[in-house]
């Protein structure tokens, strides 16, 4: 019997197949779409998930990322990681870096979308298969979730937030992920390639790329004249999700849920989590996983979350910039806390 069913084939999907055959594990990966995948992301992957992909022996080419930049019209505010550099890697670079060490470990990915999800007390089915452990690691509207966590978690009436990105092709002009502040949204600009520069905006309002970029003038000014390239939107990005271990089945990634884009750290957070589920796993004590996922993502839950209920109000988003410019340490700190 396969030991551990993968239902996506995304960046934590195949790190969680990669972990899982390190562990003697037999994986197999179930991804409808084929190789390269691309997806609307910022692309900044924060030093702590540099970190656990050099564990999986995975290496994506991409730009060093010394740390973090605010800007807003009148201020800015920068703050470097205080150990190894992050690096901006493209999405195709780095799902065909994951995909790449997966066929060369010997993990089989199969051509299927799972639509269902049954289990009993000895295994669980899906698309065919049946396996020991199930992981869902199918992304933020998740089929695996929908199908054994039963109902989210009653959502209050908040802003639904959205990101949209694109590239420029242009030679970086930073070192760092620049966080643009306006009153519609945040523009994140990260380095990605010695002549791509990727660009995701994060806003409550659907509105096409072109015009929410114009709010923010300095980085619309940094690219005038440069043509985006194709754009990918992402969204509702908010996802909550009451528990992550149902039986046989696990989620990770995206999946587990999702509190908002602003803070970057969806794939470092996933990368430790999938590590975490598979030691579980190895141990033959799932049910401690859930622990494991809330004290991984408790720092991310509490910081981002209150970002983006703060900067609901004008005044506060007016004033986020501003804030980390007068006070450094506090903004070193909480790029320190989020690096990892
Ligand atoms: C605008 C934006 C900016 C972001 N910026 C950053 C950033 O700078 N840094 C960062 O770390 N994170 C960022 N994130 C978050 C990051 O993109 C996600 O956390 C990350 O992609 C999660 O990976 P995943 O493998 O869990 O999900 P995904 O990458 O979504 O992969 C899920 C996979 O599951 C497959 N799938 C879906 N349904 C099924 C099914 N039924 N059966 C089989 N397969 C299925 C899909 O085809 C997909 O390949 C950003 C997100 C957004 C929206």
């Amino acid at each position: 019997m396969i030991d551990l069913l993968v239902v996506g084939g995304g960046p934590v999907g195949l790190a969680s197949a990669l972990f899982a055959a390190r562990a003697g594990m037999h994986a197999v990966v179930l991804e409808p779409r084929g190789t390269p995948i691309d997806k609307a992301c910022g692309e900044g992957l924060m030093p702590g998930g540099v970190a656990v992909l050099a564990r999986l022996g995975v290496d994506p080419p991409g730009c060093d990322l010394r740390g973090i930049r605010y800007v807003s019209d009148d201020a800015a505010a920068t703050a470097d990681f205080p150990g190894t550099p992050g690096r901006g890697i493209r999405r195709t670079a780095l799902h065909g870096a994951l995909a790449g060490a997966a066929a060369a470990a010997g993990i089989e990915t199969l051509p299927r979308q799972v639509r269902d999800v049954t289990q009993d007390e000895n295994g669980v089915s899906a698309a065919g298969l049946r396996a020991r452990w199930l992981v869902g690691a199918d992304g933020l509207h998740s089929t695996v979730r929908a199908a054994v966590a039963g109902d989210g978690v009653p959502t209050r009436r908040v802003p639904r937030r959205w990101g949209l990105r694109a590239h420029v092709q242009t030679a970086p002009w930073t070192e760092y992920v620049e966080v643009h502040w306006s009153r519609r949204g945040e523009a994140y600009v990260t380095p990605v390639g010695p002549d791509l520069v990727g660009i995701a905006v994060l806003t409550c309002e659907r509105a096409p790329l072109e015009q929410l970029l114009a709010t923010f003038p300095s980085l619309r000014r940094r690219v005038a004249g440069r043509r985006l390239g194709p754009v990918r939107g992402a969204g509702p990005l908010r996802q909550p999700v009451r528990r992550r271990v149902a039986g046989r089945v696990l989620l990770v990634g995206d999946a587990a849920g999702y509190v908002d884009a602003l803070t970057g750290e969806g794939l470092c957070l996933g990368f430790r989590c999938a590590e975490a589920l598979v030691e579980r796993l190895r141990a033959g004590r799932p049910d401690g996983y859930e622990r494991d996922y809330l004290g991984i993502t408790r720092t991310h839950r509490l910081l981002t979350g209150a970002l983006v209920a703060a900067t609901r109000l004008p005044a506060v988003r007016r004033g986020v910039v501003p804030l980390a410019a007068g006070a450094p340490p506090l903004f070193r700190a909480a790029v320190a806390a989020l690096s990892q």
